[in-house]
């Protein structure tokens, strides 16, 4: 693989089926709304993007927000859950450990008269009455055809993929962008067009456990890898580390996600070959919007939000009300549209590099 650069920038990179929703005018609402963030390690987005914007649309629409995160723990989720409860929030948006511990908040919100709202990670057999979140099978999709395009447009003959997923044994989404990849890396594979030579998860999105885990896998596989399917930036942070120390980053296309700092900084230096920018400000945006809904009890069609069904193979007659987010593939061309979105300013992204 030393002949393959993992800069990519391709003249019509594969976009996103699901539509930015149209003007959101969440309205007003007053009491309390509280947000449970997962952790602040196997992603930078909950400190960079979803606390801030929670904050800031919450106060805008008039509601007094206490956003917390649980660390990574869950006996700290259930007991800034209960003291949320205790404090008298209205509402409480979720962004869940896993589903279990999920589901526990959700019971004992319900009991308590809280209204709950999946936010990001739905909690499959849950109660809350809406999802907000992105096409998360989508962008497993543009994941694995970006990495796909990419070492296309550099001629690769049967390429070597590692893929490494997230906590799929915690996250849905994490469960999705696999089986998103997978729908695009099977068939080619079947071709013979390519060799998915491993996959492993990085169980609980313990990034900790990313670079020992590719380590692994690289090994498994003689050293030989042209592309790696990374679930997340802080995923692909990691290999790259890995592949530091055999001369081999920047010399295998990495794929991404979150457009976090560490990712476009790893796209603009070479070593890593896309993102996908999730816009957390329509979510943000969207899940204030829905909180308002609750409170006031107004159908959130008249604040703007088309939901549609969300099936939930654990509660088959939940009805389950979705909202689905469209992603946007990023590579070193268009790294300045995560600026221009106004999601990070360019002097925070050019930083040191
Ligand atoms: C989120 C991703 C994030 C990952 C790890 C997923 O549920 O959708 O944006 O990278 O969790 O925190």
């Amino acid at each position: 693989s030393g002949g393959i650069t993992a800069a990519c920038s391709l003249d019509s990179p594969p976009t996103s089926q699901a539509e930015a929703p149209a003007n959101v005018d969440a309205g007003k609402a007053s009491g309390k709304v509280g947000a449970i963030l997962p952790d602040t390690t196997s992603s930078t987005r909950y400190t960079a993007y979803d606390q801030p914007l929670l904050k800031k649309y919450l106060s805008a629409a008039g509601i007094q927000p206490d956003i917390q995160n649980a660390g990574g723990s869950t006996s700290k989720q259930a007991s800034i859950a209960q003291s949320m409860i205790g404090e008298g929030v209205k509402v409480l948006i979720l962004d869940s450990i896993d589903i279990p511990s999920g589901v526990g908040v959700e019971k004992q919100a319900t009991q308590a008269g809280v209204k709950t709202i999946d936010y990001d990670r739905v909690n499959l057999g849950g109660t809350a009455p809406y999802y907000v979140s992105f096409d998360n099978e989508e962008v497993g999709k543009l994941q694995a055809q970006t990495m796909v395009d990419c070492l296309d447009a550099q001629n690769v003959d049967k390429p070597k993929i590692i893929m490494m997923d997230g906590g799929t044994d915690v996250d849905n989404n994490a469960v999705l962008f696999a089986k998103g990849a997978h729908s695009v890396l099977d068939p080619l594979e079947a071709d013979g067009k390519l060799e998915i030579v491993s996959e492993s998860t990085v169980k609980g999105w313990k990034i900790e456990n990313a670079a020992p885990t590719f380590t692994q896998a690289l090994q498994a596989a003689g050293g030989q890898v042209d592309g790696v399917v990374a679930a997340n930036d802080d995923i692909a942070n990691a290999v790259i580390g890995s592949l530091k120390s055999t001369g081999l980053n920047g010399h295998v296309v990495v794929t991404g996600q979150d457009a976090g700092v560490n990712g476009l900084q790893n796209i603009i230096t070479g070593q890593q070959s896309m993102t996908i920018f999730k816009n957390v400000d329509y979510e943000a945006t969207a899940a204030s919007a829905l909180a308002i809904s609750l409170i006031n009890g107004t159908d959130p069609s008249s604040l703007g939000l088309t939901l549609s069904k969300f099936d939930d193979p654990e509660a088959p007659s939940r009805d389950l009300q979705a909202l689905l987010l469209p992603a946007q593939v990023i590579t070193q061309a268009n790294v300045q549209d995560v600026i221009d979105a106004g999601a990070l300013p360019a002097d925070q992204v050019c930083k040191g590099i």
